[in-house]
């Protein structure tokens, strides 16, 4: 009865997996490491579960390296270091031009990847790689970032000039929900700017990573430079003792920031650690409203909330609110929500179990605490994917910033609408707030917008842009609780942060020698 060559793939498919429960021993795949140019088993025997997030189905397990094995890959970075440094920037950038075509022709597999492990649709799984091949795009700019500068006569016949050197061995710690852009705003620039990195990406989705380094080796990187190891908080604490690595850069939640920032110095390493989020969005009684709601559906509910961007608190300014919350509502009952590799889904399934768990409690809570549940998506079931970990969209409506729901980030499809009288309030709400990460305003007044922009205690700031995430060229982080460190990630702030500034100053007298001074220079 098969008709068609592709009925018949969908017949092997529902053939593999009815039989993938009797097999599952013999076929489960494991994840190791990624070191000196191979994979690397590593002595130890944790290991950690991936699941796909659409079935509920466990697809693999991953390696949770031990101190030793992390030892291991940083000496191997430690080795590579010398003659990486040394290569000139024109060839680690034609390195980086390689691998930028390399990603290009597999996009399709690094999709597929982050969708079997994520869980987030298609399109928006191959958007964030564009986002991450932008910084490689960026990275291959290298020898023009690393010129220096140079004075001449900062004294009489005296020159100065300064350039920008590599570190060392850099550390990357990286977060589940963009288990290939968020590495990407790290390894290229620091690779490209002559440091070798070894990164411990998120246990919960560490294919992505593994490819992306086999991809390294194929554009040409040399053994060592680019290493990749599992592994959960063992991991993580052998990555901050080790005196080998010289900075270390994160992203996750504020309290394992906070954690990384603090061990990091004490560890005197260079440290830039991003952390959670709550981003306001402001809309303004003058703003074109549909624009509005559908900037709001697509940051709210797009990647299921999983985004440090979201948008997670709609201001509702002055008598804007009723008519924001009915749009909302009546999109969200329409949001269409199945596995990511069905083309026709909007929102794909949260990362695992234990997180749809954590976004439903947080959706009782916020009842509990009298916010008023407009939309509530906690019972959805989809037929034939029973186990996966999916939840529907949720509007709150009088959220208050006294409630927990309102304080603390659910990374979850949950949108909460506070409303206040006018855009001061607004204004107060957002700078109150402990994060800084993004914040929008709606409106068609542009004194509003400027004076949003101007006044947010906010890293980015979008006007009438629902989720303004800066280009490679610019630079990503936020404030306050959002980031601990310095300086933000890849970018200009990025060849800053993976570089050390040296600054020479010279001069070439000929004749008798000069007299010693002993008073300062004051360059007459
Ligand atoms: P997480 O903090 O749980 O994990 C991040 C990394 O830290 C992972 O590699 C993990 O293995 C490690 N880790 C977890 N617990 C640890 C511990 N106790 N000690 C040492 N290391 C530990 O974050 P997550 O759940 O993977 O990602 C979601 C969070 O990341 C959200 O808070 C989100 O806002 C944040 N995030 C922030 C940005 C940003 O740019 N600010 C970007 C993406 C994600």
């Amino acid at each position: 009865g098969i008709k068609s060559s592709e009925s018949y793939w969908i017949y092997q498919e529902n053939a593999c997996n009815k039989l993938k429960p009797y097999l599952f021993n013999y076929i489960m795949k494991t994840i190791e490491h990624f070191v000196y140019g191979k994979p690397f088993s590593g002595e130890s025997k944790k290991v950690g579960k991936i699941f796909n997030p659409a079935t509920g189905d466990q697809e693999a397990e991953v390696k949770l390296a031990t101190t030793k094995d992390v030892n291991v890959a940083v000496t191997n970075a430690q080795k590579a270091f010398e003659a990486w440094s040394n290569k000139p920037p024109l060839q680690r950038a034609r390195v980086m031009f390689k691998f930028k075509e390399l990603i290009e022709k597999n996009l399709d597999e690094l999709t597929k990847i982050i969708v079997a492990e994520h869980g987030k649709v298609y399109e928006d799984a191959k958007g964030s790689l564009t986002r991450g091949l932008e910084v490689v795009e960026y990275a291959c700019g290298i020898p023009q970032m690393l010129k220096g500068e140079f004075t001449e006569n900062v004294g009489s016949d005296v020159d100065s000039w300064s350039i920008r050197q590599p570190l060392g061995v850099c550390a990357g710690i990286t977060p589940f929900n963009f288990p290939a852009m968020v590495p990407m705003w790290m390894f290229p620039m620091a690779i490209a700017c002559g440091n070798t990195f070894v990164l411990k990406p998120s246990e919960k989705d560490p294919s992505c990573s593994m490819r992306l380094a086999e991809l390294l080796k194929e554009a040409g990187l040399p053994d060592g430079v680019f290493n990749v190891v599992n592994g959960d908080k063992e991991a993580v604490d052998a990555l901050i003792n080790n005196k080998n690595v010289v900075a270390m850069s994160f992203v996750g939640s504020t309290p394992i920031a906070k954690y990384i920032y603090e061990n990091c110095a004490k560890n005197e390493k260079r440290v830039q650690a991003l952390g959670g989020a709550k981003n306001h969005c402001v809309i303004m009684p003058d703003c074109d409203l549909d624009q509005a709601v559908n900037g709001l559906m697509g940051a709210a509910y797009g990647s299921a909330g999983e985004r440090c961007m979201a948008q997670s608190v709609a201001v509702a300014v002055g008598n804007i609110g009723d008519k924001l919350v009915n749009s909302l509502a009546k999109k969200i009952e329409t949001l269409k929500i199945g596995p990511g590799m069905d083309k026709k889904s909007e929102m794909g399934p949260l990362v695992t179990k234990d997180h749809l768990a954590k976004v439903k409690s947080y959706v009782d809570l916020g009842e509990k605490e009298g916010a008023k549940l407009i939309v509530d998506g906690r019972n959805l079931k989809l037929q034939g994917y029973e186990n996966g970990y999916y939840i529907g969209g949720c509007l709150f409506d009088h959220v208050t910033k006294d409630m927990k729901i309102y304080k603390e980030e659910i990374f979850g499809p949950v949108l909460s609408v506070v409303r206040v009288k006018n855009f001061d309030e607004a204004l107060k709400l957002v700078n109150d707030h402990e994060f800084g990460n993004g914040a929008s305003i709606f409106t068609r007044d542009g004194d509003s917008g400027r004076t949003f922009s101007s006044k947010a205690k906010i890293g980015m700031i979008g006007i009438n842009i629902p989720i303004p995430v800066p280009m490679a060229f610019h630079s990503f982080g936020g404030w306050k609780r959002s980031l601990f460190g310095d300086q933000h990630m890849h970018g200009p702030e990025g060849v800053r942060f993976y570089t050390k500034l040296k600054t020479m100053t010279a001069r070439w007298p000929s004749g008798s020698r000069s007299d010693p001074e002993f008073v300062m220079p004051t360059m007459k």
